[in-house]
């Protein structure tokens, strides 16, 4: 059968290996393995969502609310923004689809750093639409700038803190280029990791109101599936004016959310005390990553976020490191796929992480 030729271009993403995938696989014990591979919170949810959740499942036999009041209600009071500037997605995925499918074509060109979230790839596809990268392994606005010049894209994604590298872009420089960009360019702020990297240093802390008060041309993304331990739940949001909501709400499917996934987020959204905890957590063990990494030679990329990327420099290959690690039980991500010789490591519980420094010491040595 012949498909839509745009299906050629496009390559299935590989997500991170499920846990039974390597208990049918290896013959592990799925509770010897340990999954560091997809940046998901390792202290699980806040327990406030998990009772909510189990409250709400005697309305599963009707559709979901979707007007999604109490989820924008809560977005809007928590970032400051009004409802009709906030768009939900099933994952920001969802939300990044309908921005591609929303403002690009094959005759136009979407602009993104050299290495960064895989899925924009994934749906520029769809649509034909020509890619054009930067060269610098981590964001560098210049280059980006020079390229909007050149390339004139309809759109633009930044990634920060940037996946799956880590590194993050500073406030004043992101506004600085945002000036400089005229407003039927489409800037597309990626925040998945944002509660990280603004944990870490005020300095890149951007919020979505700040941006959208200014430029009627950026649309920020924001997920639950990190800092608030959701991923199973499938929400994400996007934040912008008006105007560029309204056309994403052209291409959203009726009940895209559900009904437990609509709780869950707004029940989430209130217990800020819970990321807090999980920004501590993240930042004492992330210490340990790079204790880990310099005592054993092995350069890293300062992160932003709650994953580590190392790099294996010349003598030892990614692709070797994480199948030995995958044999012994421990799922990371081997990022040969985006030119790196690096494995991109999700900061787990300290048990987790522990057992990681012990298998990957023994494998190093090996
Ligand atoms: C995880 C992630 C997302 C979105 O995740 P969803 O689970 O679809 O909300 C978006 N961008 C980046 C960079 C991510 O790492």
């Amino acid at each position: 059968m012949n498909f839509n030729k745009a299906l050629e271009n496009i390559k299935v993403y590989e997500a991170g290996k499920p846990i039974e995938l390597v208990v049918r696989e290896f013959g592990i014990n799925d509770k010897d393995i340990v999954k560091l591979a997809s940046n998901e919170n390792p202290k699980g949810c806040s327990p406030l969502v998990q009772r909510a959740v189990s409250d709400i499942v005697a309305k599963m036999a009707l559709y979901p609310d979707d007007s999604m009041m109490k989820l924008k209600e809560g977005l809007s009071s928590h970032f400051n923004i009004a409802q009709n500037e906030v768009i939900i997605g099933a994952g920001s995925d969802q939300i990044i689809e309908f921005a591609i499918h929303a403002k690009a074509s094959s005759t136009q060109t979407i602009l993104m750093n050299s290495v960064t979230f895989a899925m924009y790839e994934v749906y520029a596809a769809h649509v034909g639409a020509n890619i054009v990268r930067t060269k610098s392994r981590e964001h560098n606005l210049e280059e980006f700038y020079a390229l909007y010049l050149e390339h004139k894209p309809s759109i633009i994604f930044i990634c920060t803190p940037n996946n799956p590298t880590g590194d993050a872009t500073k406030r004043e420089e992101l506004l600085l280029f945002l000036d400089k960009i005229d407003s039927d360019t489409l800037v597309v702020v990626d925040g998945a990791y944002m509660e990280y990297g603004m944990y870490k240093d005020e300095a890149y802390a951007i919020t979505p109101s700040a941006l959208i008060k200014k430029y009627d041309n950026v649309l920020y993304l924001g997920t639950f599936s990190k800092a608030y331990g959701l991923g199973g739940m499938r929400t994400g949001y996007g934040i912008a004016q008006e105007g560029i909501i309204n056309a994403l709400y052209k291409l959203r499917p009726p009940f895209n959310i559900t009904t437990l996934s609509l709780e869950a987020a707004s029940v989430a959204l209130e217990d800020q005390a819970f990321v807090k905890d999980s920004m501590e957590l993240n930042a004492s063990e992330m210490k340990r990553y790079e204790s880990f990494a310099d005592e054993n030679s092995m350069e890293y990329i300062e992160s932003y976020t709650n994953f580590i990327t190392l790099l294996l420099g010349t003598a030892k290959n990614s692709t070797d490191i994480a199948s030995a690690l995958l044999r012994r039980g421990m799922i990371v991500r081997d990022l040969s796929g985006y030119g790196l010789n690096a494995i991109r490591v999700t900061v787990g519980t300290q048990k987790q992480n522990s057992r990681f420094f012990e298998l990957c010491t023994e494998i190093l040595k090996g």
